[in-house]
């Protein structure tokens, strides 16, 4: 990637990674050591956006008949997405007690 160039008065601009609160990923920002110029890389701030929108993932869902008696849940589409959760896909179920289930993937 080319150095970043402030707009303002032309000087490189210093990448400074950004941590925030929650988020694994940093946001790069550009700063101008100059002027007072600052901007955020749009890519990784979307990044660290859908992190946080992500993570930690809770969810209330309803259990579902599926067929006859038998009792299921629909993947909602975030956890679908995140852990890239497929057809046919096999998965552990446990239950430590009686207030969680895990669910595995192989
Ligand atoms: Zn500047």
């Amino acid at each position: 990637m080319k150095p970043k160039i402030c707009p303002k008065c032309g000087k490189k601009l210093k990448k400074i990674n950004v941590s925030v609160e929650g988020a694994k990923n940093k946001v790069l920002s550009y700063q101008c050591g100059k002027c007072s110029y600052f901007d955020f890389d749009q890519k990784s701030a979307k990044k660290v956006i859908q992190e946080l929108r992500e993570n930690p993932l809770k969810l209330k869902q309803k259990i579902v008949k599926i067929s006859g008696n038998r009792l299921g849940m629909y993947f909602n589409k975030h956890v679908v997405r995140s852990l890239n959760l497929k057809k046919g896909e096999e998965i552990y179920v446990s239950v430590p007690d009686k207030k969680h289930i895990v669910l595995e993937l192989e």
